[in-house]
């Protein structure tokens, strides 16, 4: 029987990555940048009306010109343009269209022309490649190739030169199997999922030994991450893209201190007040909503796109060499709740529940008392236990305590047997009401 080894180097390790070169934010993007408002300008009659005839095309500028919501893009679409109005290329110019699942309304188009495609796949393998991953490793994917644009993700494990295990999405047996018969050093997977694997099986001995996070906000979360590397016996990085602007476009290094930009060279990233749309500069500690704009896109371009993602920025040099801010993300505007004032992820509420692991088992579930974000406290938050855990009498009130100190919100903690919350195979619903 053959026998397989376990690193199949097929590529110099120390060549690949490619290592960005390094750039102010610069030069390169400004120019990029110039040309993609002029092809803009040219070719969409949404820019066109949006940015007016003759925007200052200036990087340091980009302040100036408006915000791009999802829904005034979605107000543009027709049968006769299903795409809307920010289309650029021409249909001939077309090879690939995705869906966004679309939260709210129907899912919206994304089509992409072979450059976009070629641009999403590079930005992508840089992100994956940060983890530390090797070219001639295994690993075993969870994503399905299916409508939504984190399926372009996949050709990025070949381009890194791994070799890719797909089994889709929801099939924990066949994932099970994968790393028993085919030890992968490799997965990537939402963190839930993660979580749910680690949970009702035994992995910490298995041939694994990186997870790959993406899809959801918290696996860069400190307490949370630590539950999963310690189920896992692995080491846990995160990723993360937007659908409307392309997938993996940040990605976690091995320092596991925030995610870089893959996407560098084709994405701008700006920070603003998620209240006001203000601009924030984008230094050490900042927090504010992402703002992507596309620097190189043909299909479909987007300026100053409002991703209702909300992060918190590094700037300090990263002992990898990799240049430019890290991100983590803190959660979703849609999820955010208002409690007296105090804005307040799930997520946010999960990693500190989590640091009471293993006593608690890390699910939670926020059930708000009326409609709407915002909420009178304290805000109702039902807690499970761990697997073993005794209810002392004052975990309820220790946590109580902790999330008031920690996220500034009084919260009224029910604790349940573990096993009660809904576990995800996809992401979790952390909040219902
Ligand atoms: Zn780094």
């Amino acid at each position: 029987m053959p026998t397989w080894p376990r690193n199949r180097s097929t590529r110099s390790a120390s060549s690949w990555p490619p290592q960005p070169k390094r750039r102010s934010s610069t030069s390169a993007d400004a120019e990029s940048y110039r040309a993609q408002l002029a092809y803009v300008l040219e070719r969409s009659a949404f820019y066109r009306e949006k940015l007016g005839s003759s925007p200052s095309d200036r990087l340091d500028d980009i302040a100036e010109l408006p915000l791009t919501e999802k829904g005034e893009l979605r107000a543009t679409v027709t049968p006769e343009n299903p795409f809307g109005a920010h289309l650029c290329a021409d249909r001939s110019e077309l090879v690939r269209i995705y869906s966004t699942s679309g939260t709210t309304g129907a899912p919206s188009y994304i089509p992409l022309t072979a450059g976009d495609v070629e641009n999403w796949v590079t930005g992508s393998s840089r992100s994956y490649a940060a983890s530390g991953v090797q070219p001639g490793e295994r690993i075993v994917s969870t994503y399905n190739a299916g409508p939504f644009v984190a399926g372009a993700a996949l050709a990025a494990f070949e381009r890194i030169g791994l070799v890719h295990i797909p089994v889709g999405t929801g099939n924990s047996e066949l994932l099970i199997r994968a790393i028993e018969m085919l030890e992968p050093e490799a997965v990537v997977l939402t963190p839930s999922y993660a979580a749910h694997l680690a949970e009702s099986h035994d992995l910490r001995n298995s041939s694994v030994q990186r997870v790959l996070v993406a899809g959801e906000p918290g696996g860069g979360e400190p307490a949370f991450r630590a539950q999963l590397e310690e189920g896992w016996g692995a080491k846990v990085t995160e990723a993360m893209g937007v659908g409307d602007i392309g997938p993996s476009l940040f990605g976690e290094c091995e320092q596991q201190d925030g995610m870089h930009l893959g996407a560098h060279g084709f994405v701008h990233l700006e920070l603003i007040d998620p209240e006001s749309g203000d601009a924030r500069p984008l230094e050490d500690g900042a927090e504010g909503e992402l703002v992507l704009t596309h620097l190189q896109h043909r299909a479909a371009p987007l300026i100053r796109f409002r991703t209702r993602d909300h992060v918190t920025v590094k700037t300090s040099p990263c002992p990898c060499s990799r240049p430019g801010p890290r991100i983590r993300c803190v959660g979703r505007t849609d999820d955010m709740l208002i409690v007296r004032g105090v804005n307040v992820f799930p997520s946010a509420i999960r990693e500190v529940v989590s640091e009471f692991a293993p006593r608690v088992s890390g699910h939670i579930l926020v059930q708000p008392k009326s409609s709407g974000v915002k909420q009178e406290p304290p805000l109702p938050v039902t807690v499970e236990l761990g697997r073993d855990s005794e209810p002392g009498s004052s975990l309820a009130d220790e946590i109580g305590t902790r999330l008031r100190e920690v996220l500034v919100v009084r919260a009224s903690v029910e604790l349940v047997p573990f096993g009660t919350l809904r576990r995800s195979e996809y992401k979790s619903k952390l909040v219902e009401s």
